[in-house]
């Protein structure tokens, strides 16, 4: 188990465009663990690699019980729209409005190299759309729908509570 430091939205790494992983690997699974363990010591709904420093095309998710890893995750399908507060673990405690899709249809690798292919539905798509952001040097502030709604929200506030970043 390992807690890797999660870069701010101002390091370069966060700008960066991630290669495509081409082996899935022992290695990569650990990886894949320090993901979910970095995730998890931050509180997140998800995490890409770039945000701990790895330009590559992994990321993690968890939304209530469902826990995902995607390697090389690609968005096939998309649709409906909703506009809804999102925070990014690059930028603690800042939350904004963003559009995403509603539901998304993902395909890629498990960590142990099989063909995956979900459709998802709600905060796990919008969690994975942010991810996927991530891999291609977006953060959810370059897309907000209206900028002068970006704030911060006390951590201790009961609207902290309600609130997950990835
Ligand atoms: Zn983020």
């Amino acid at each position: 188990m390992a807690v890797l430091t999660v870069h701010p939205v101002d390091h370069p790494m966060l700008r960066r465009k991630a290669s495509r992983v081409s082996r899935v690997s022992a290695g990569l699974r650990t990886f894949v663990d320090d993901l979910f363990d970095t995730m998890d010591a931050n509180r997140g709904a998800g995490l890409a690699a770039t945000q701990v420093g790895r330009p590559w095309r992994v990321i993690v998710a968890s939304v209530g019980d469902e826990r995902l890893a995607l390697v090389n995750p690609e968005i096939v399908r998309a649709s409906g729209a909703e506009v809804a507060d999102e925070g990014c673990l690059s930028l603690p405690n800042w939350f904004g409005p963003v559009e995403r899709a509603t539901e998304v249809t993902v395909k890629g690798r498990s960590v142990d190299g099989a063909s995956v292919r979900r459709r998802l539905r709600g905060l796990l798509a919008r969690v994975v759309q942010h991810e996927i952001d991530h891999l291609d040097g977006i953060v959810f502030t370059d897309r907000l729908v209206d900028s002068q709604r970006l704030r911060f929200v006390d951590p201790r506030s009961p609207e902290a509570s309600r609130l997950r970043a990835s």
